[in-house]
């Protein structure tokens, strides 16, 4: 069942976007079972329930003698706080959404020497709860601040919670021409600022055709179909 979604879903992704499972809120059984349908990159959004998993599949990877790699990213609001749980397993951080965690990131990896790749979310949607930086925001972090520890990878968003395809397009449509309008100005000291995280379950259709890189799919994946 996970596996045909997976295989459904792969079947229809352009070559070039990248399926991140999101995992979040299943068992890691159902970790296993995407992983050994060729799923290799997971999301989470709790630290917690990061650290665990990745503890899980590990030992488990280990008794069937399974070597290649998973990736985990990180797609909830992070504190601060959790930092030190959450950055030795994330290979990268989705959900950056403010000033002061980019720079307690940027500071942790001087501290362990490593480099974090992140993405910076941007709030796109018409709901006011939705998490992120304003498009000036991000302008002012791009062309302003410089971290040795930080790779701002691309942009994260999620589009209005609502069934109106047009809305959502529109959305996604900001995001990817901020996106190309941020490529064109910082690119050349931003050579790695590449990626553009857009689509869920309900929308991801509509995130590739509007230039996603990165597609996060849970409940599509995860959840049992309705009867
Ligand atoms: C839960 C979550 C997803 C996956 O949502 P589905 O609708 O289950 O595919 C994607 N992105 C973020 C940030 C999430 O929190």
């Amino acid at each position: 069942m996970i596996k045909d979604n997976i295989l459904n879903i792969q079947n229809e992704l352009p070559s070039g976007v990248q399926l991140v499972a999101v995992s979040k809120y299943h068992p890691v059984e159902a970790v296993f079972e995407a992983y050994e349908a060729g799923q290799r990159v997971f999301a989470e959004s709790r630290p917690q329930e990061l650290v665990s998993k990745v503890e899980a599949v590990r030992q488990w990877m280990e008794s069937k003698g399974y070597t290649e790699p998973v990736e985990w990213h990180f797609i909830g609001h992070l504190q601060t706080n959790k930092l030190k749980m959450v950055l030795p397993y994330a290979t990268l951080v989705q959900s950056v959404d403010s000033l002061h965690l980019l720079q307690e990131i940027d500071k942790w990896g001087a501290q362990n020497s490593k480099v974090i790749d992140v993405l910076l979310e941007l709030h796109i949607a018409a709901e006011d709860s939705k998490q992120g930086f304003y498009e000036e925001e991000v302008l002012e972090i791009m062309l302003e601040r410089n971290f040795k520890n930080v790779r701002i990878r691309g942009l994260m968003g999620m589009a209005t919670n609502t069934d109106d395809e047009a809305v959502v397009e529109s959305d996604f449509q900001r995001i990817d021409s901020f996106m190309a309008y941020l490529v064109d100005l910082v690119g050349d000291d931003h050579p790695d600022f590449n990626q553009l995280s857009i689509g869920m379950s309900g929308d991801w259709k509509i995130a590739v055709r509007n230039g996603a890189t990165i597609v996060r799919i849970g409940s599509s994946i995860f959840a049992a179909p309705e009867s």
